[in-house]
């Protein structure tokens, strides 16, 4: 199998048809990862086809969480190498997109494969997630934040529940230990407004992987004390 095809039936398997311009772009995309991951550090995997099936594929399994047409805006908290915001921009290009991060040199890459494969409606923000959740425009004003590989379910409540609008959803991209997380973490959620909705599990396509996305909905509006000051959430997370 090509890595053409490998996009597009690991795609199939999670239900999502791309289109050529769509593999294109990804693939131009895996070019520009491997190429800028020379000068920056931006990815542990430099495989080509596990750039496909454990960073691309890996971030479209949230399509098994949620229809995503439904969704018109989406912020993702610590993006790095626009994981998952810039996949899914990709293939679902009606979504506005904010991709956050703390580290700046990460922003200039998204914004060379932004201006490459000319996507709109997307922009990248460098900010800690506490200090851009207290700014007014930014509060409870998306669909969905959908978040991988950032920090435990107790503190990353914290950086992305401030964000979500009351009945849209954070999807928390996690592996095996979702429960010991939830444990942790189920009393921090309900502080920050939101609910446990559904646990979904999905294997990610032509890999080992299993992934347990926690399916988070805002209930109720995030009190304006949260988020706390930078660093304070993983210092003293809440609710443990
Ligand atoms: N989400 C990407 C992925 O799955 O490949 C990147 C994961 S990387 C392990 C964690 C990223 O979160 C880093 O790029 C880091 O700079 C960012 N990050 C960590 N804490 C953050 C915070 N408080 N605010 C914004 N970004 C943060």
């Amino acid at each position: 199998m090509n890595e053409r095809e490998l996009l597009a039936q690991g795609a199939l398997l999670l239900g999502i048809e791309l289109d050529q311009k769509q593999i294109n772009q990804l693939l131009r995309y895996k070019e520009l990862l491997l190429e800028w991951n020379q000068k920056l550090n931006l990815t542990a995997i430099t495989d080509d086809r596990e750039i496909i099936t454990k960073h691309f594929l890996d971030c479209l399994t949230v399509n098994k969480a949620t229809n995503m047409k439904d969704i018109k805006t989406l912020i993702d908290i610590g993006t790095g190498a626009g994981f998952p915001g810039l996949v899914i921009k990709i293939v679902y290009p009606h979504i506005d997109i904010i991709l956050v991060d703390a580290l700046n040199k990460r922003l200039n890459f998204l914004n060379e494969v932004i201006r490459e494969l000319k996507l709109e409606k997307i922009s990248c923000v460098h900010s800690r997630a506490e200090d851009l959740g207290k700014k007014e425009e930014y509060r409870e004003a998306f669909d969905m934040c959908a978040s991988r590989a950032v920090a435990n379910l107790a503190v990353l409540s914290e950086y992305t529940l401030p964000f979500v609008k009351q009945g849209g959803y954070l999807l928390a991209l996690k592996g095996q230990k979702l429960d010991e997380e939830l444990e942790q973490g189920s009393k921090a959620i309900q502080i920050l407004g939101g609910k446990l909705e559904e646990i979904v599990d999905a294997t990610v396509p032509f890999t080992e992987l299993n992934h347990r996305i926690a399916k988070i909905i805002k209930v109720n509006k995030t009190a304006k004390k949260y988020p706390r000051k930078a660093g304070e959430p993983t210092k003293n997370p809440l609710g443990v």
